[in-house]
């Protein structure tokens, strides 16, 4: 029993480990069509309560929701030269209805950017209907090639994705911040996935933005992930759209617009981080069961043990409790089953728990066992979960510290590359960028925020003349 339950695959073998993880967790499935992925319950309430988190962010700072149509007609996904660029590639188009060929073609969103802007030309009109903010949570659509991985990599994935517009460029420069802010008070405080600011270089900003930020994540095989990104457009799209409004003066100005998106990419990446080699291992602010209460019985004292996990479990109100009272599986079954979906806290009781009035406190993340008096047990529980919560955080953080390394030139970056992310110096030149990636495979994955604060001093990692930036260079999903 335990063998087909348990998993074949070390963490170590990640890519192999991961897609056991996804199937065996009943987190998500591929569909008949290559690159879609079907979002298993398990999952999805995992997503439920990131979204809920971001979602209550992002009202506070004034943004509504809205909803606009998935097809954008031709003429108006060209309107921005250098987005239409970008996105050409990946974009799926809808061609016919029936056996009738449409006038012009449809395509399906890989980003709202032009059909949104197409209505804030309509909708602003003076500096009174400034600053405009909204956000849709919705489905895209990007036909990449590269081999898919569910979560990390899909043709269809979910997300949100903020659209803002301002009067100035300064307060448009705040608000690209405070969305970059949403997004790592979630992944770090409520995922416990530590993560690096940084803006984007100009090879890898978003198609039609000023400049990109971005979230960059280690993942366990120590190449690099792009946890979400943050655009400042400047008037890149006010422009060709119209959007303009009449400024106190009554002169007509164009507006400053962002955009910034997170997806269910971020959930691939929540289990990759803290998953083991006996399964998934969810944090406990995110886990949709945060602890499972185990009763332990034979046929003679079955119904006061079952009694006993429900009085248990009425000592824990507010946290997410599941009592497993499944009476076909045994409670070893129970445990690998429950210890494959990563809940965070087991609590088993038996007959003589139940006699010293006491339970065990099993964790997931360390294994260690506690029996705890039931007195003041919901105290115990939330004490036991939030020492999970950031025993995850600092475990992820040593090993994202770990496997940085520095390289003052390439030969340096060739011999850490292998399972590391590395800081560099780099002169901003986009040969120096192109010329590391043709040798190595690396890509510059973000200019942190930390390293920049200061003038930069010392030699680019691939020419040896002046650096302006530090860079993180790394293998990229
Ligand atoms: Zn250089």
């Amino acid at each position: 029993m335990s063998e087909q339950l348990g998993m074949q695959h070390k963490k170590s073998e990640f890519s192999e480990w991961y897609n056991e993880i996804v199937q065996k967790a009943e987190l998500a499935d591929h569909s008949s069509v290559s690159g879609c992925m079907v979002i298993r319950p398990y999952a999805h309430a995992i997503w439920e309560r990131i979204q809920r988190a971001l979602d209550d962010r992002f009202k506070a700072r004034g943004v509504q929701n809205t909803y606009f149509p998935m097809f954008i007609p031709e003429s108006l996904l060209k309107k921005e030269s250098e987005h239409i660029e970008g996105f050409a590639p990946e974009v799926a188009w809808v061609t016919h209805s029936g056996e009738t060929k449409l006038g012009e073609r449809l395509a399906v969103r890989p980003t709202s950017e032009t059909i949104m802007y197409e209505s804030f030309a309509k909708w602003i009109r003076s500096w009174r209907d400034l600053p405009l903010k909204i956000n849709q949570w919705c489905n895209i659509v990007r036909w990449e090639f590269k081999h898919p991985m569910l979560f990390l990599r899909t043709r269809e994935f979910l997300w949100q994705e903020g659209h803002t517009a301002f009067a100035d460029k300064e307060t448009a420069k705040r608000d690209v911040e405070d969305a970059r802010e949403d997004y790592r008070a979630v992944y770090e405080d409520l995922m416990a996935v530590p993560v690096v600011s940084g803006l984007k270089s100009e090879k890898e900003k978003f198609a039609g933005a000023e400049y990109t930020t971005t979230l960059e994540i280690m993942m366990p095989d120590g190449w690099v992930i792009q946890g979400c990104t943050s655009h400042h457009l400047g008037q890149n799209f006010s422009r060709p759209f119209g959007i303009t409004f009449k400024d106190k003066d009554e002169k007509d100005q164009h507006v400053y617009q962002n955009s910034w998106g997170f997806t269910t990419r971020s959930m691939g990446i929540l289990f990759a981080t803290h998953g083991d080699d006996k399964g998934l291992i969810v944090p406990p602010r995110v886990a949709p069961v945060q602890a499972v209460i185990v009763p332990i019985y034979k046929d003679e004292n079955k119904t006061e043990v079952l009694k006993y996990a429900h009085e248990i479990s009425e000592k824990l109100p507010g946290l997410r409790v599941h009592v497993d009272d499944r009476d076909a599986y045994t409670p070893g079954f129970k445990f690998n089953w429950w210890e494959l979906r990563g809940v965070p806290l087991r609590i088993e009781c038996g007959p003589r728990d139940m006699a010293s009035k006491e339970a065990v406190f099993v964790r997931r993340d360390d294994g260690k066992k506690t029996a705890v008096k039931l007195t003041g047990l919901r105290e115990k529980a939330e004490a036991a979960l939030e020492e999970i919560q950031k025993s995850l955080y600092s475990k992820a953080k040593k090993f994202a510290d770990e496997h940085t390394k520095e390289a003052s030139n390439m030969t340096e970056l060739k011999k850490h590359l292998d399972g590391n992310r590395i800081r560099a110096l780099w002169c901003g030149s986009r040969t120096c960028e192109d010329g590391v990636r043709e040798e190595t495979g690396a890509k510059i994955s973000c200019l942190p925020y930390g390293l920049n604060t200061k003038p930069v001093k010392g030699e680019c990692v691939y020419c040896g003349k002046g650096a302006s930036h530090a860079a993180y260079f790394g293998r990229s999903y």
